[in-house]
């Protein structure tokens, strides 16, 4: 791994961990393996504009890992004052998912094969962590990524009370995988997800595959940021 020292004395310093020796990775699904975030983008922007709402595709950027409902209150707090009501949440989500379903496609992310395959040879446990529902991304796992993720490796939005930016859904990843906090390398694109993972105690890698700046993943907390999946490679290779 070409993790410099100083990142790791760092990490270890923070979070009082005495030595490490890593043994797990965990991957966030959304804007990791599959470039699915520019759909989500369009889709909430479109939404929100046809009830007269400005929410820029930056900011479904910054929100992801937010439930539809609470996508919806936070905007509407911030451009209302007000909590949207249970008829606005649900018209709004509607409304996205429609226009989801419509434009949605199931694109891997430019790499992503090969960050698995690296990490699988360096003799690393794999693990997904994802806040999504949707049972047919899920599938489309295997059909992308053959033979790399086992069912009792993942954590999705059925398994958790809490989503990032608790710490909760990394924590459940980290005890199906059988490894500890210190043990645990995560990758994430999000600054929730970011601040989830390093709420857990894990080495977080920022990769910044969007539409965000660097800042916002260094800003949530993550250990390292790089810009794609080929830098991830290059680092967690060897
Ligand atoms: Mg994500």
């Amino acid at each position: 791994m070409q993790i410099d020292r100083p990142t790791i004395d760092a990490w270890l310093h923070r979070n009082n961990y005495s030595e490490y020796a890593f043994r797990g990775v965990l991957f966030d699904m959304d804007g990791v393996l599959f470039d699915s975030m520019p759909f989500h983008a369009r889709s909430w922007h479109e939404a929100f504009a046809g009830f007269g709402i400005a929410f820029s595709e930056y900011q479904v950027y910054l929100q992801e890992g937010s439930t539809g409902s609470q996508t919806v209150n936070d905007v509407f707090m911030a451009q209302k004052g007000r909590y949207a009501t249970d008829e606005e949440i649900n018209a709004l989500y509607e409304r996205k998912c429609d226009l989801f379903q419509q434009y949605a496609q199931t694109v891997p992310m430019a790499g992503a094969h090969e960050v698995l395959e690296a990490v699988r040879q360096a003799g690393l446990k794999i693990g997904l962590v994802t806040g999504s529902g949707q049972k047919s991304l899920i599938g489309k796992l295997n059909q992308y990524y053959p033979g790399i993720f086992d069912p009792n490796n993942m954590v999705t939005a059925f398994d958790v009370q809490h989503s990032k930016p608790h710490p909760e859904p990394y924590l459940k990843g980290m005890v199906k995988l059988g490894i500890r906090p210190e043990e645990t390398i995560v990758v994430e694109n999000a600054p929730m997800g970011v601040r989830a993972a390093v709420a857990a105690g894990a080495l977080t890698i920022g990769v910044n595959t969007g539409i965000l700046k660097r800042e916002d993943l260094a800003l949530a907390g993550a250990d390292i940021v790089l810009d794609n999946m080929r830098q991830v490679e290059a680092l967690l290779g060897n």
